[in-house]
This record gives structure tokens, C-alpha cells and sequence, in this order.
């Protein structure tokens, strides 16, 4: 089939089969193929490789993927649009399709259920996704913190939760996906995507981020739960001090204090200021405050 990553080709289809792109799924179409081109070569794909891809939509990326990769396991939680799918990929062997809600999948166990292990181990695998943008945070929440066993992610996301993504201590965009995202992988912009190559036309423009899993994380955590409770704490109430933020914990005032200070940060700073290393010295001191109690 020709590229559905056209805006003559989209339009066609959309009325053929008599759909409605739906706001509240985050539809919005890519409809340049060059773009489509460019997100498959940022993840590296060979004839080894297994994708699995969030919301194929009508296809646009799915087509790409199935040229370059071994597999191609596709999860889509319209049903009119897997009928569509069905019907225009169906000469493609090697692509699964899934119906489903990316958020309550467990990615490893769809891999299992298509691929098999291989020696008794589970073959590592890539994520391509064009996100939709209503629940980018809690799918990467799901993605970062389900641990599965994804080497590379290649994502397009809104710019201003890409920028989120990569910032750093201190900066206006930093805060608890800073953190995740950082503490979990190695993430970098690959390019700019302008608004106007989806169908329809978002509102605000996007960016195709990287994030390569990291073998080990860059600080020593040992309860992460606990790392991230302190660290959502620490960004509720961005404009209370730390000492302030942390009162949700259930500790009280002069622990708190005691606490910061022999994580050695002073008192009076804001969460938004501390590296991923002082979140980890700050939650262990924490965690032992919690249990001495
Ligand atoms: N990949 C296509 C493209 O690039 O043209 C479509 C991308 S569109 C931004 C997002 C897609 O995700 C839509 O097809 C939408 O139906 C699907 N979607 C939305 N929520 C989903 C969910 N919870 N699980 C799986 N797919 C979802």
C-alpha cells in the first residue's frame, strides 16, 4: 500500500471508512512521510529487532516500522481504528496487532506471548511511538517504572514534556519526570517536529525525544518507592521550601529539619533546586528517620 503518511492519503482513508478523528484519544495524524522516516532511523532498527508501538493509528509509522524491523507489535485502543489496520496491513506478516490500553499492558508479557523466549530469556526490544499527548505522563510513568525490558525508546511528545524530560536541577521545566526520566534512562532530543505535519493539526508543536535504558541507575536508591514518594513531596508545592513540602511524609518539623540538614542541603532551598543525588542521600536519611519512630 502507497504511504498513509500523506495528507491526500489520510484524508481518503478517514472518510472511507467514515471516521472521526477523536480529541480525547490524542488522534492527531502524522502526515508527512519524511517525518515517519526520520523517527524510524533514530531507533536503529535491523531485521533483529522487535518494536512494539503505542497507538499505530491509521498506520502512518506502522508502515515504516514493518519495513525496517523484524516484528512489529502494535497496541490500539480504537477498535475502528484496528479495523482499519486489519484491513490495510493485512498482506504485512510480521506485524501483531494488539487491542488494547497501552497504560494496563505489561510489554514484556506481550513480547513473551508473540516472540517466545530465547534460551529460557526474554529478547530485549525497541518502543516507537507518535504518543497521544492526553496521557504521555502516566505512559511514560508506565513505561519508566514497569522496568520491562526496553533498551530504547524513540517518542514523539509534546515540546514543552520533552523540555520537561531533560531538564535540569533548577530550571522551570525540572520536576518529578525530570527525575524518572533521568534516574531510569539516558534521554536526548532528536529533532523539532512542527505542528503542522499532523492531521489534525495539534496546538502545540512537538519533539521527538530518545531514551536509552541505563544499566545501572546513576545514584544508589534503595527503597525507590520511597525515592519517588520524596520526590513527588519534594514538587507538589513547588513554592513552599523543602522543609515545608516535605510535611507530607508524616514526619514532623524538627526530624524534617534534621533530616535535610544531614543530607546536607540547607533548609531554606525549594525541591525544584535538588540534583537526583541529593534526592537520593535525602530519602535514605528519611527512610531511616521512619523507621527509628
Ligand atoms: N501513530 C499514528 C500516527 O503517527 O499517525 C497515530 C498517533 S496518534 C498521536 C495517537 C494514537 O494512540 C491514536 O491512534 C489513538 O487512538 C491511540 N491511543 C490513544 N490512547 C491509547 C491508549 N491508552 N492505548 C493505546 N493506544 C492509544
Amino acid at each position: 500500500m502507497n504511504s498513509v503518511a500523506t495528507p491526500g492519503k489520510t484524508l481518503a482513508l478517514i472518510r472511507e471508512k467514515g471516521l472521526v478523528p477523536r480529541k480525547s484519544r490524542g488522534q492527531n495524524f502524522l502526515v508527512d512521510s519524511n517525518i515517519v522516516r526520520k523517527i524510524a532511523v533514530a531507533a536503529g532498527l535491523g531485521p533483529d529487532d522487535i518494536v512494539i508501538e503505542i497507538g499505530p493509528g491509521l498506520g502512518a509509522l506502522t508502515q515504516e516500522l514493518l519495513k525496517q524491523a523484524g516484528m512489529v507489535i502494535a497496541v490500539e485502543i480504537d477498535g475502528d481504528l484496528i479495523s482499519a489496520l486489519e484491513e490495510n496491513l493485512k498482506d504485512k506478516d510480521n506485524l501483531r496487532l494488539v487491542a488494547g490500553d497501552a497504560l494496563k499492558i505489561n510489554f514484556d508479557e506481550l513480547v513473551a506471548r508473540y516472540k517466545g523466549e530465547e534460551g529460557g530469556r526474554l529478547p530485549t526490544y525497541k518502543l516507537v511511538a507518535n504518543l497521544p499527548y492526553y496521557i504521555t505522563t502516566p505512559l511514560l510513568m508506565h513505561l519508566l517504572t514497569g522496568k520491562f525490558n526496553i533498551t530504547e525508546s524513540v517518542l514523539m511528545v509534546q515540546a514543552e514534556v520533552g523540555y520537561r524530560m531533560l531538564a535540569l536541577p533548577g530550571s522551570k521545566d525540572y520536576g518529578a519526570l525530570s527525575v524518572a526520566v533521568q534516574y531510569y534512562t539516558e534521554p536526548a532530543i532528536i529533532f523539532k517536529v512542527p505542528r503542522t505535519v499532523f492531521y489534525p493539526r495539534p496546538e502545540v508543536d512537538s519533539l521527538v525525544v530518545k531514551l536509552t535504558r541505563r544499566t545501572d541507575p546513576p545514584v544508589q536508591v534503595e527503597d525507590e518507592e520511597f525515592f519517588f514518594r520524596v520526590v513527588r513531596a519534594a514538587f507538589n508545592q513547588r513554592r513552599k521550601t523543602l522543609v515545608n513540602a516535605l510535611g507530607s511524609l508524616g514526619l514532623d518539623r524538627p526530624q524534617l529539619l534534621n533530616a535535610v540538614m544531614a543530607a546536607g542541603i540547607d533548609p531554606r532551598r525549594r525541591g525544584e533546586t535538588l540534583s537526583i543525588e541529593d534526592f537520593a542521600v535525602l530519602s535514605k536519611i528519611l527512610q531511616q528517620q521512619i523507621e527509628r519512630r
